[in-house]
Parts: C-alpha cells; sequence; structure tokens
C-alpha cells in the first residue's frame, strides 16, 4: 500500500513525533510505501487564499473554490501545493497524526485541509460523497488529547470524542474517501509512562492490521444531500 502521513506537531520530540516515527518504521517494516507530510518542518503556510495560485483567472475578484477549479485544470497551484496533491493522488491510505486543539485541528493541519483538498482536485459541485474524487482512499485519524478518556465519555467533561471527531470525519466522507476508526492516545501527557508505552504497543498492533480494519459505520446523515 502507499501510505501519506500527514504530521502537524511543532516538536519531534513529542509523543505525536513518536507516533509518526513510530508509523513510519512499522509500516515500512511491512513493506508498505511511506510518505510523510512534515508540516512544521515543512513551514507550510495555513493560510488559503490567492497565494495559493500562479495565476488567477480573475484578478480583479477572488473567488477561492472557483480559482481552485481553474487552477487544477491549468495546472496553477504554487508547487508546495502541487506536491501535497501529488503525494495524496498516491495515496491508498491517508494517516493524520495530530493532537486535538480546541476540540479540532491545529491551525496548520486545517490550512492543509484548506489548500491541499481543493475544488477540482478532490471534488466538484456534482462529485461529492460517494462520487467524491477521493473514491478508493481511506483515511484515519491518528490523535493524542490532553483530556483523559473519562473526560470523553459521553456523561464526560467534554461529551463524546466521536462527537468532536465527526465534523472531521465528514471532510474525508465528503471527498468519497472511506474512514477507518481513529487511533486515541488520551490524556497522552498527563497518562504515566506504562501507559504511553501501552499507547504505541496498541497503536503498532492497529498498524499491522490496517487492512484487516473495518471502516468506521458510515454516519446516517452522510448520503449526498440534493443541494
Ligand atoms: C492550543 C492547544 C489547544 C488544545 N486543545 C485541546 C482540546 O480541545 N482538547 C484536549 O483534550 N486537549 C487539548 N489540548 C492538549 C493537547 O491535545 C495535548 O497537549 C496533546 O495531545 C499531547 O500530545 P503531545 O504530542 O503534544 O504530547 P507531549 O507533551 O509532547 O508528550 C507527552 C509525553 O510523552 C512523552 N514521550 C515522548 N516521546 C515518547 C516516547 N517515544 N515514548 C514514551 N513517551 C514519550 C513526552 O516526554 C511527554 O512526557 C490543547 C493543547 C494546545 C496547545
Amino acid at each position: 500500500m502507499k501510505i501519506l502521513i500527514v504530521y502537524a506537531h511543532p516538536e519531534p520530540c513529542s509523543f505525536n513525533g513518536a507516533m509518526k516515527d513510530l508509523a513510519v518504521e512499522v509500516l515500512t517494516g511491512d513493506g508498505h510505501e511511506v510518505a510523510v507530510s512534515d508540516l512544521y518542518a515543512m513551514r507550510f503556510n495555513p493560510a488559503g487564499g490567492p497565494g495559493d495560485f500562479l495565476e488567477r483567472e480573475d484578478a480583479n475578484l477572488f473567488r477561492y473554490q472557483r480559482e481552485q477549479i481553474h487552477a487544477h485544470a491549468a495546472g496553477l497551484f504554487v508547487p508546495e501545493l502541487e506536491r501535497e496533491m501529488n503525494k495524496l493522488a498516491a495515496a491508498d491510505l491517508v494517516i493524520f497524526q495530530t493532537p486535538i486543539w480546541w476540540f479540532s485541528l491545529p491551525a496548520i493541519l486545517k490550512g492543509w485541509v484548506d489548500r491541499v483538498l481543493a475544488m477540482g482536485f478532490s471534488y466538484t459541485e456534482a462529485a461529492r460523497y460517494k462520487t467524491g474524487l477521493l473514491g478508493g482512499k481511506r483515511a484515519m485519524l491518528s490523535i493524542t488529547t490532553g483530556g483523559l478518556a473519562a473526560a470523553y465519555a459521553p456523561e464526560g467533561a467534554h461529551g463524546r470524542l466521536d462527537a468532536v471527531l465527526s465534523p472531521i470525519h465528514r471532510i474525508f466522507q465528503f471527498l468519497g474517501m472511506e474512514v477507518l476508526p481513529p487511533f486515541v492516545a488520551y490524556g497522552a501527557a498527563r497518562v504515566q509512562p506504562e501507559q504511553r508505552a501501552a499507547y504505541l504497543a496498541e497503536y503498532r498492533e492497529r498498524l499491522l492490521t490496517l487492512e484487516a480494519v473495518p471502516p468506521a459505520a458510515r454516519q446516517a446523515d452522510t448520503v449526498a444531500p440534493k443541494s
């Protein structure tokens, strides 16, 4: 399998860094072809806008999706985006290795989503959900949280983790991707070292059995809407 790991943590010695390194080691050792987008190391620009394009279709009025469609057709994305799109196009599976920040993605990763998953390239007006242009690919979140598992239980302080991850999973579903269940290291900085070691051992196991992991149940409301 060709696997792309999109990694979003500013510190190489972080637990996220350890999970990314483990994934590269285990997946490569298991015979997969692994590419990594280390967003902080790349100094990936998270701000989508006119700077995404070598040339504009309309130099007077900026309409982001319209420019994305034009750039995709004419090959006018800046090299930073062209490279990421090529890596994504080649991948069978994309693993997003990231901490949860503010019940969502860190800005640098959200910026990758905004800029790389461009209209024309990953979806069109007509091609979304089941017909999304990234159909045939799979996506998996591998995340760490600050909150312990109890805080993400139904009656916990933060509510169910499913609800936090649902808008992120919807992005992948919108593009036609199959969503694998997330791998979660709860309270990564707060648990005992033994628990962190257990997380890494569990993650190794998950990585070695990726092809057998059934997709997460599709949410009932992810059928393509009429408009
Ligand atoms: C802006 C911001 C917003 C946030 N919002 C939320 C939120 O909404 N919800 C929430 O739950 N949390 C939130 N957090 C907390 C955040 O999710 C956690 O701090 C993060 O997930 C912890 O992961 P880390 O990789 O940064 O851990 P680190 O702090 O880098 O690492 C944790 C521990 O792992 C150790 N470690 C590193 N490598 C290894 C290894 N190979 N083996 C064993 N141990 C190792 C480190 O030494 C450290 O002790 C937020 C944090 C920030 C900065």
